[in-house]
């Protein structure tokens, strides 16, 4: 398969990727509400666009990736009812709501989101813009959408007339007759239709961060933040913009209608979203209290890398089920990898320049194959485990790994021979020959390396 070939929500079909500046993508990803620690179903859908993004670099393409960071205007629910999750959260801990407070608690949310990026071994994207240092262009923004007649005044605010955008339904393909009768049905009554959402929102005398404008002094809505950013750093039109999925129907359903309302056309060619992370039945989530953060998963003992691997051992648009059990499962596997690795470096063996760019072409195929990550694991473990030589081997997971992600070959070197002995005891474990493990160990012991068996998989270390 030649070219990157996507899944589009827009269109429901996996198309052939055709950028609008050639050898160039812009992406935008809908960055973290600082209110609170990301949970790892936020950081799956993370780690796919940091994939998206590597998928690009690895064929060769200049690409710009842009995340904003909300700190302003998220209210509880998406339909723009209840408080300011931030302003909700300085009660949770205790905090006065001041302009002071606000800021220290968002910087701090924003660290550890992206302490927990840098675990998970995400690139940082290239411009991280900030919706409450972007309140300017939101403003500019909303002026133009109000100039081409979409907008109407409640006590509410400025509020977007969805029934006058007539591509309103298109990307989340709604039945809004349905809807009325459904989640969305507790507006407030100045409203016109009850998808219509507020751009900027006034009458809110105890909510912290105001701004003026000329609709009165307020605040902006959640998804004209991401439409004012986005179009700043990549400009009206641009290639491609993510998110998960629970995004489609409300918060990038009003993004296009906003954008588009504003430009008059087509804003973003590429739509993509990942699925959940489930907890058996439930979707994990905040307000359910069931989630689950990066820094839980240290505490463990596991490799916050284990869980990357976790994420790629299933394709972005299935749901994957968390468990611990499946974290277990995950480690080890991780670890038998590395340990795969640290074994090729020792070996030699015969080049074998055939069968090596197969395996490229192969891997190349999964990635552009809609991203197709299991696919492109089950080929870097057929070429660790095939007849290639050892420098082919590790030539390949060092390309490779530029996708994956894995740190494969960041582990500190074993001693000569030691991966051979571990796999090997690794071997005995499974045909429950306790006697040969056992000597291995030994072995192991007098070159440097002491293993220790934990319900996580093998370990090791060197001793001297
Ligand atoms: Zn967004």
């Amino acid at each position: 398969m030649l070219g990157i070939h996507l899944y589009n929500t827009l269109t429901r079909k996996k198309e052939e990727f055709k950028p609008i500046n050639e050898g160039f993508v812009g992406i935008y990803c809908c960055g973290p509400t600082v209110y609170d620690y990301a949970h790892i179903g936020n950081m799956r859908t993370f780690i796919f666009e940091d994939i998206l993004r590597r998928v690009f670099l690895y064929n060769g393409y200049k690409v710009k990736h842009v995340m904003n960071i909300t700190d302003v205007g998220h209210l509880v629910s998406d339909a723009d009812e209840g408080e300011d999750k931030l302003m909700k959260a300085l009660r949770r801990e205790g905090k006065k709501p001041t302009v002071k407070a606000m800021m220290e608690l968002a910087e701090r949310y924003t660290n550890a989101f992206f302490d927990h990026s840098k675990k998970l071994n995400m690139m940082k994207p290239d411009v991280i813009p900030k919706a409450t240092e972007h309140v300017q262009d939101m403003v500019d923004l909303t002026k133009r959408i109000e100039e081409n007649g979409y907008t109407y005044k409640t006590s509410v605010g400025l509020i977007y007339n969805t029934a006058k955008f007539k591509n309103y339904t298109k990307l989340g393909r709604l039945k809004l007759k349905a809807q009325r009768a459904g989640a969305r049905a507790k507006v407030d009554e100045e409203r016109r239709n009850p998808s219509d959402f507020a751009l900027w929102i006034t009458n809110q005398p105890k909510h912290v961060m105001q701004w003026d404008s000329p609709w009165g002094r307020g605040f902006p809505g959640w998804h004209i933040e991401c439409s004012a950013m986005s179009m700043k750093y990549l400009g009206e039109q641009f290639d491609i913009h993510c998110g998960g999925i629970d995004h489609i129907a409300v918060h990038h359903t009003n993004e296009i209608a906003q954008s588009e309302g504003a430009t008059g056309k087509k804003w973003v060619n590429c739509w993509l979203h990942g699925e959940f992370l489930v907890l058996k039945k439930d979707k994990m989530s905040k307000s359910k209290g069931t989630f689950v953060k990066t820094s839980d998963i240290v505490e463990r003992g596991f490799d916050p890398l284990a869980y990357r691997y976790l994420c790629l051992t299933a394709h972005y648009r299935s749901k994957l089920v968390f468990s611990w059990e499946n974290m277990e499962k995950a480690q080890q596997s991780y670890n038998s990898l590395k340990n795969r690795v640290s074994l090729a470096r020792d070996e030699k063996g015969k080049s074998n320049e055939g069968l090596r760019k197969r395996f490229e072409k192969e891997f190349l195929d999964g990635i552009n194959n809609d991203m197709n990550m299991p696919r492109a694991l089950a080929v870097l473990w057929g070429a660790l485990k095939s007849e290639l030589s050892g420098p082919e081997k590790i030539e390949l997971v060092e390309r490779f790994d530029s996708v994956l992600g894995l740190n494969l070959l960041k582990e500190e070197k074993l001693p000569k021979g030691a991966a051979e002995l571990i796999e090997k005891r690794e071997d005995a474990r499974k045909r429950q020959d306790w006697d040969k493990a056992d000597k291995l160990r030994e072995k192991l012991k007098e070159i440097g390396v002491v293993v220790e068996d934990t319900p996580k998989g093998t370990k090791w270390k060197k001793t001297g």
